[in-house]
């Protein structure tokens, strides 16, 4: 046991630095077997992943468990095409490993910097009309639950408890090792387009979205437009992306830009079409360097894939509210899943997320504005970042939640696991 550098400063952080966690306090260890000696003799504790939720989600009054050095692949199968890692790894780490060996992930969220655990316990997501969320790779999970039992499930043999836990939202237990599925590596190109003019996105939406692997609109709901269209495409035959200068009134950019564009491309992942791997293609920030703007806060809502474009225009009306908070809008395309407490579990998605300015008194008085509007679409907040949303309208809109808090209570009948957060949102009664 030793305590982790970062804790060593005063006060323990998020990420974005706007949620103070309730404790400094951090237990490491580099077995199953500590883990599971440890999580017996504590009455309450959280997990850490690597800290990226703008929320309390991760919070603890009591003590943090982190897994940071059980960070190794254990072990690549390749006849079946998965690959199982330790609990505390990130995509940042796993990701040009796998590419060495010939193998890649499906999908990856904007950045790689953040565990793969923590990333599948919140439903983190990419885009790509038919790319699920990150948890959906997940085949395997190994938890140690409250009574510091392991148990293994898997989505061959344990099916509906499987889906059930995966996006469990640090509620059933600790993750120790999560096993994904993996296809060959893949070479990718990313082009990015200026100024698409709303009205062609409203007309030709589907084509746009379906231009690509995976795609993403970048908009500060100004002038009619999208500011920028990012189009990632598989460079196979059939699935590339063949640029042309002009697409539905957007212009082919001529040097590599930020989702901001004020804001330099160094962080940024390579652009202009250059052929690169999956996994420096997929996310739109690179390792080793600060993703995103760095100073800011985050929320996003999931609406169903048939509303898209009705709900961001809706969005759209809001600009002026809107406008002096934000930093940059992503809208991106997830593809339906079955996981209970996925926000895409049975519907394909939209999401519509704001990066905004790190002034939360700001943002939290349009957090209700916006959700009103997405209200009549049923959206669902990003588990991971700001909402205002209520408990009743959660549980409103996840109808397996009711089956999500007997599956915690089959493994957690105490309650060890749960903090603020999880009180508020799920365990509401
Ligand atoms: C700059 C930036 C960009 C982002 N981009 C995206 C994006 O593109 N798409 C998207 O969907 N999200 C995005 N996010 C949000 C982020 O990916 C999620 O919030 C994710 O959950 C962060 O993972 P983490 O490891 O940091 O989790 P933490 O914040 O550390 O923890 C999250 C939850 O997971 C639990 N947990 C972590 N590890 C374990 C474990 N081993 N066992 C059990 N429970 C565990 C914690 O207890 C907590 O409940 C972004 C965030 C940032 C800061």
């Amino acid at each position: 046991m030793r305590l982790l550098a970062w804790a060593d400063q005063k006060g323990l952080r998020n990420w974005a630095g706007n949620i103070e966690y309730s404790t400094d306090r951090v237990r490491t260890y580099t077995s199953l077997e500590q883990v599971q000696a440890y999580v017996k003799t504590q009455n309450r504790l959280k997990v850490l992943g690597t800290r990226h939720c703008f929320n309390n989600i991760a919070d603890s009054k009591d003590v943090f468990l982190s897994l940071k050095p059980m960070d190794n692949v254990i072990a690549i199968d390749a006849a079946k095409r998965t690959v199982t890692v330790a609990a505390g790894i990130t995509y940042g780490q796993l990701c040009p490993y796998l590419d060495a060996k010939g193998f890649a992930l499906h999908n990856l969220a904007s950045l790689p910097h953040i565990s793969v655990a923590g990333a599948c316990s919140t439903a983190t997501h990419g885009s790509g009309q038919k790319n699920g969320n990150l948890a959906t790779a997940v085949s395997g999970l190994e938890i140690v639950t409250a009574d510091g039992r392991v148990v293994n499930l898997s989505r061959e043999q344990d099916g509906e408890i499987f889906n059930g836990a995966v996006v469990g939202l640090g509620a059933i237990g600790v993750i120790t090792k999560v096993t994904l599925n993996i296809q060959p590596s893949f070479m990718m190109r990313q082009y990015v387009y200026e100024d698409l003019p709303l009205s062609e996105m409203k007309e030709h939406f589907d084509a746009i979205e379906s231009s690509g692997y995976s795609v993403s609109l970048f908009t500060d709901w100004q002038k009619q437009r999208i500011n920028e269209l990012w189009i990632k495409s598989r460079v196979e035959e059939g699935q590339t992306f063949h640029a042309v200068p002009e697409f539905f009134g957007a212009k082919l950019a001529t040097r590599n830009l930020h989702p901001i564009k004020e804001l330099s491309a160094e962080n940024c992942t390579e652009q202009m079409g250059v052929p690169g791997p999956w996994y420096e293609r997929l996310p739109h920030f690179r390792m080793g360097f600060t993703p995103s703007a760095g100073k800011e806060l985050q929320s996003e809502y999931f609406v169903p894939r048939q509303h898209a474009v009705e709900a961001i225009l809706a969005v759209e009306r809001l600009r002026d509210q809107v406008g002096p908070s934000l930093l940059i809008t992503e809208i991106r395309t997830i593809a339906a899943d079955q996981l209970w407490m996925s926000p895409c579990y049975e519907q394909d998605c939209v999401t519509i997320h704001f990066t905004w300015k790190p002034d939360w008194t700001s943002v939290s008085k349009l957090l209700p504005v916006i959700e009103k509007e997405l209200a009549p679409f049923n959206a669902r907040p990003h588990w991971g970042k700001l909402f205002t949303t209520s408990p009743a309208e959660l549980r409103r809109i996840y109808k397996k939640m009711p089956d999500f808090i007997e599956l915690s209570g089959r493994y957690d009948p105490q309650g060890k696991f749960r903090n603020e957060y999880l009180s508020k949102n799920i365990f509401t009664t």
